[in-house]
């Protein structure tokens, strides 16, 4: 640690893949051909009607201001348009709908909003690493709920000490989910409330995914009655349309919990670029766009393309229904980090071990859907080459 590191930086989760991306980076140096499907990042540029939208959007002088505040008054109208048709949920646009830059952003500040030095954050493992550093950055400490396979990944919330419930402040849900791509019917959705109504806690849904799915749509936990009471949910355009680099998401639910977190972020941050909020409106308003729901045709593609190559291969794998990651399971004995690694040496291949995220992923490794359909071939291809 250097001399200018404060002491909660070393409380953050370990970053485990650095072995990983060490041997990458030389693999990738020495002229080896790596398929790297390790990153959560979509490799379709956005579609051309929202950067088209974005063009006239930068032009327009009125844009170039401190945008302020916690979103236009006609993003977050949008937003619950779209909430309405899709969910068939109401929300009061200047109450119920903030402006985040990135879902990240908001997971991050959230803690700092909410929950004071000492008390419990409920974090799914394996889960999104932020749950985790937004609650150190704020002095919580985190409680972690293992996601296991026997349970459909979902946190089993009655294995949850009554003394650890009474002192939480947040519970993190993340579905679809990342790494497993497991799906929470709304019968969870609807346990899930209910505990979090019987010990007063924070609700938070992370719908990162809540568009790419290949089956029936996911359901939002503001479907569930009485819902805003303790919920809110966090949706972003990077996954839906391929905008990770342009920083765009949003919070929706409980008024409470969100003028708490838009306290924090008035502090921080000086709201998001106008333009992108413009595109913004154009993309959501278009959900249905043809260039929208091509991507799902072509995840889709991918997905069967990479789980009967892993089942060929000897993997054990579950048909995603959601989200671009197939969670597959080592080979029998193997742990993931092994297979990650003789996968890495052997066949050029990049996948996540789910050891590195959790204990609780261990024996699993993660396979992103986003390099093309021919490369996904010649990935599986390659590992099914791999004698464990
Ligand atoms: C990608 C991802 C996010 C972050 O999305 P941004 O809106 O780009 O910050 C949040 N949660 C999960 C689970 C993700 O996979």
């Amino acid at each position: 640690m250097s001399r200018w590191q404060a002491e909660r930086l070393s409380q953050l989760p370990a970053y485990l893949f650095a072995e990983i991306d060490r041997k990458k980076r030389e693999a990738k140096a020495a002229g080896r051909d790596i398929i790297d499907l390790g990153v959560g990042d979509p490799d379709s540029p956005t579609p051309a009607f929202i950067v088209d939208r974005m063009g006239s959007a930068i032009r327009d002088g009125a844009n170039h201001k401190y945008a302020f505040g916690v979103g236009m008054r006609e993003f977050r109208a949008a937003v619950a348009n779209y909430f309405k048709r899709r969910y068939g949920v109401l929300l009061e646009p200047q109450a119920e709908v903030i402006s985040l830059l990135g879902s990240k952003e908001g997971i991050g500040h959230l803690p700092t909003a909410v929950v004071n030095p000492g008390e419990v954050v409920l974090c799914p493992a394996p889960g999104y690493p932020v749950y985790v550093s937004g609650t150190v950055f704020a002095g919580g400490v985190c409680h972690t709920m293992p996601l296991k396979e026997e349970n459909g990944w979902l946190p089993v919330l009655e294995d949850i000490p009554a003394e650890i419930a009474d002192r939480a402040k947040i519970l993190y849900l993340n579905y679809p989910n990342n790494p497993t791509s497991a799906c929470a019917p709304l019968s969870f959705f609807e346990k899930a409330v209910a505990f979090c109504k019987k010990y007063d806690i924070l609700l938070v849904q992370d719908a990162a995914y809540s568009e790419i799915y290949f089956d029936a749509p996911p359901p939002s936990v503001l479907q569930v009655d009485g819902a805003k009471d303790v919920a809110i949910e966090l949706h972003s355009f990077s996954k839906t349309f391929n905008m990770t680099g342009w920083r765009l998401a949003f919070a929706v639910g409980n008024a409470d919990a969100l003028a708490a977190l838009a306290k924090v972020k008035s502090n921080l941050d000086s709201g998001v670029f106008q333009a992108v909020q413009v595109a913004g409106i154009e993309a959501i308003s278009h959900m249905d766009h043809v260039q929208v729901r091509a991507q799902l045709s072509t995840y889709k593609e991918r997905r069967d393309i990479l789980v009967s190559g892993m089942r060929e291969a000897g993997f054990s794998v579950i048909e995603p229904q959601a989200t671009f990651y197939v969670w597959s399971k080592c080979p029998a004995g193997l742990d993931s980090w092994t297979v990650a690694n003789r996968l890495l040496d052997e066949s050029g291949v990049v996948v996540i071990p789910g050891g590195g995220m959790s204990e609780y992923g261990e024996g699993f490794v993660r396979l992103a859907m986003t390099v093309s359909a021919d490369r996904s071939n010649e990935a599986v291809t390659r590992i099914a080459k791999v004698r464990f």
